[in-house]
């Protein structure tokens, strides 16, 4: 970053002259908070547009927002912290807004069961966010003898009636972001790259890999305008997928349907038999500590249900972790944007208990990787959501003093191990 008053260039992304033209640290921290959320309320306000679902307020909360971080515009601390908590709300209408475009679009998610392995047949691999990329797709392959799967974040588009009305919509293929280049070579049919968190592509799939809306890889070719013909046609010249056999992995735990429970939930709760929920997700990543989430959820007791939501799920939504009278153990809600959900989910149960949502029995461990991951957690933060635990580290990005103030107010805490975390939070 270029400092336009003292004509330096600042360390890191904040500036390092301390006093010379007023802007300090924690401001610097503040704005790169602020910034890295709005990437995140972007791309959810995105979606929602493509679906013709548009809010003035998020528009000119992003316009506004982002004109603050502007050299020399405004050096006053509270200010910021104030647009960080605001950010925070707008992204939680901004995730309402695209709740309320796939919705009114695809129906209500419902539990569903997908397949993970192969049916033999020409294949397309769509992976992102973007449900209206893969339902147009979905149109135009329809009685073409092409079978798609699903990759990552598009898990959960099987659980929306209008997405899994069409019968060559048949598995989930891979896992998540950081093991595409693995996963895609090993696919062999055409490749379908809708939106963020895709890597350049290796040499090996290069030919068959397709981009298009938002997402743009040198040398792969763009789909222009949702007009798919080139991905159906280069689908159709590679060998079909040979059959394989798979397991089922499950999604659709859309706040309706869990609400659609909430008699049983509450008894259960009441009961005891229901100790504690834990929402476990976010967004993953490649670094190895990040095996905490997988071995956290093994050792979740069996009166405890585990919620999730983004591509952290699949470190471990493979793990059948049973029932607990007829309510599943883990429910997987979603992309990160289901985060509404579960925020609509422990708002439900709070009224129904009478209390806070800080007063529930339930504990947000989120792994976080990417902007969507800030702007959910400046949600969380807006509406006083305390003792999270977020991992594996701590963003970088928030400077000693910012840090502090969020973990004074918020009691933000880093994981430690999964063990010690569970013995601290069931106590
Ligand atoms: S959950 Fe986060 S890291 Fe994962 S695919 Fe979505 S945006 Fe990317």
């Amino acid at each position: 970053m270029f400092c336009y008053q003292c004509e330096q260039t600042a360390k890191g992304t904040g500036c390092t002259k301390t006093g010379v033209c007023g802007k300090n640290e924690d401001i610097a921290s503040l704005q790169d908070a602020l910034i890295i959320g709005l990437k995140g309320v972007a791309a959810y306000a995105y979606h929602a547009g493509e679906l013709e679902q548009r809010s003035e307020e998020i528009d000119s909360f992003l316009h506004e927002a982002l004109f603050t971080t502007l050299t020399n515009v405004n050096f006053d601390l509270n200010s910021h912290i104030e647009k960080l908590l605001k950010c925070g709300e707008i992204n939680l209408k901004a995730m309402e807004l695209l709740d309320k475009a796939y919705v009114d679009r695809f129906g209500f998610p419902e539990p569903t069961r997908v397949f993970t392995g192969f049916k033999p047949g020409h294949a397309i691999l769509v992976t992102g966010h973007d449900l209206l990329d893969l339902y147009e797709l979905l149109k135009q392959t329809a009685g073409k003898d092409i079978n798609v799967y699903t990759h990552g974040e598009m898990l959960p588009a099987h659980a929306y009636p209008e997405i899994n009305k069409f019968t060559h919509l048949v598995g989930n293929y891979g896992s998540a972001w950081q093991n595409q280049r693995k996963e895609f070579e090993d696919f062999p049919g055409a490749i379908l790259g809708t939106t963020n968190c895709v890597l350049l592509p290796r040499d090996s799939y290069k030919d068959r890999f397709f981009t298009c809306g938002i997402a743009r890889l040198p040398e792969v070719k763009h789909v222009e305008n949702r007009n798919f013909e080139e991905v159906i046609e280069k689908a159709r010249s590679l060998e079909p997928l040979p059959e394989k056999e798979g397991g089922f992995l499950s999604t659709g735990f859309h706040h309706k349907a869990v609400l659609s429970m909430a008699e049983k939930l509450i008894e259960a709760v009441k009961s005891g038999k229901i100790r504690h929920f834990f929402l476990v997700g976010g967004c993953d990543g490649s670094k190895s500590s990040r095996s905490y989430f997988t071995e956290f959820v093994k050792k979740v007791p069996a009166d405890c249900v585990v919620l999730t939501l983004g591509c952290g799920k699949y470190r471990f939504n493979y793990m059948e972790l049973g029932e607990i009278d007829g309510i599943p153990r883990l429910l997987d809600m979603g992309q990160c944007n289901n985060a509404y959900s579960a925020i609509q989910v422990a708002a439900a149960l709070a009224k129904a208990f009478k209390c806070d949502i800080n007063d529930l029995p339930l504990t947000l461990v989120i792994s976080w990787f990417e902007q969507k991951a800030v702007s959910i957690l400046l949600t969380l933060l807006h509406l006083g959501v305390k003792n999270i635990r977020i991992g594996p580290s701590l963003p970088a990005f928030l400077s000693d003093n910012v840090l502090a103030v969020i973990q004074q107010n918020y009691n933000l805490k880093v994981i430690s191990t999964p063990e010690e975390d569970l013995r601290e939070i069931l106590e």
